[in-house]
């Protein structure tokens, strides 16, 4: 099965926020889709290894914040890549609370509030529905797509994607290749490291190349 057919699956590219009883939460997520159009009801797809989908389920609420093609790749890096169990991933980016909820206020589309009615599992992820409850324009952005976060920020999906594919999943074969991995974010640069200018630094979070290692 050609398992990159699945690309042509168009997406949106999202930060999902709860807060429970003060303690936040917030992850990227690709799968947002309304469901109904009175009184409507989204469906999102999350990972239950995610530590937001632990707080959602306490708080049985959350906030999207619709990202544009101006967020930064701090921002995605920060919420797409690192784990809210051991990091504040809220602590360098500009956000408020709204309705008791955290909302990114860096270059973002706007933001929807939810209340969780209902989840079913979905073997590694589950599918929140939620009623949204308001809604608040944020910027006249254009909104980022999953393929422009692929094309132009040139990101990678993190392991805990809905859409995460290994790469030998997609490409049929299994090639030995070079590539280097940041650790901080995840990013998998394709080729040597080391031919790139001093100056390189990682497309998604910023940091420069000694922050890269070789992938095994
Ligand atoms: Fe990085």
């Amino acid at each position: 099965m050609d398992l990159s057919v699945l690309f042509d699956v168009s997406y949106g590219m999202y930060i999902i926020g709860v807060n429970d009883q003060g303690k936040l939460g917030g992850c990227i997520i690709n799968t947002v889709m309304q469901i109904t159009s009175e009184n409507p009801i989204v469906a999102v797809s999350m990972n239950k290894d995610n530590f937001t989908y632990e707080l959602i389920k306490n708080a049985g609420c959350f906030s999207i914040s619709i990202l544009s093609e101006k967020t930064s790749q701090k921002v995605i890096g920060t919420f797409g890549f690192r784990s809210g169990k051991d990091y504040d991933k809220y602590k360098d980016c500009s956000y408020e609370l709204e309705h008791n909820m955290p909302v990114i206020k860096e270059n973002c589309c706007g933001a929807l509030f939810f209340d969780l009615i209902s989840m079913t599992d979905m073997d590694t992820h589950v599918v929140l529905f939620g009623r949204l409850t308001d809604t608040m324009k944020l910027g006249d952005y254009v909104p980022m797509t999953y393929s422009y976060y692929h094309a132009v920020v040139k990101g990678k999906a993190p392991k805990n994607a809905p859409t995460y594919q290994k790469e030998e999943e997609t490409s049929g074969v299994t090639k030995e290749k070079v590539s280097y991995v940041c650790k901080i974010c995840g990013y998998v640069y394709e080729g040597d490291i080391n031919e790139e200018t001093q100056d390189y630094k990682c497309p998604i979070c910023g940091k420069s190349k000694e922050y890269f290692e070789k992938r095994t």
